[in-house]
């Protein structure tokens, strides 16, 4: 499926269809609001309650300094990818961009029960 358009489940508009500014508010780089902006990892705003995101759409420059309010854990975990839950989460490391399919082998965390 495609997201060329949609409607967020907070009436917003979205989609890498839709224009718009940067959500940071000094900031009015014009931007899509495709999956590439977005600050979390599903389109649609639902996600669990520890996965990192605020949902907001940013540019380049202010994706990865916006004081996000839900900051991504980002320690490496299988497949050397960041760990995209948000930080301080309690269940085991884990990303969320590895495809879908491929079983994460199971680890005991270090150190703690
Ligand atoms: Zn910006
Ligand atoms: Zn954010
Ligand atoms: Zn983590």
């Amino acid at each position: 499926m495609g997201f060329v358009y949609y409607i967020l489940p907070d009436g917003r508009e979205a989609g890498y269809g839709v224009e718009a500014e940067c959500d940071d508010p000094e900031c009015h780089r014009r931007i899509d609001r495709g999956r590439g902006y977005l600050c979390g990892h599903n389109p649609l705003g639902s996600k669990e309650d520890d996965e990192a995101g605020c949902g907001n759409y940013f540019c380049h420059r202010h994706l990865p300094d916006h004081r996000c309010p839900l900051p991504e854990c980002g320690v490496r975990c299988d497949d050397e990818l960041p760990c995209s839950l948000v930080a301080g989460h309690h269940r085991p490391h884990r990303n969320t961009v590895a495809r879908p399919g491929r079983r994460p082998r199971r680890r005991a965390p270090p150190g703690h029960p």
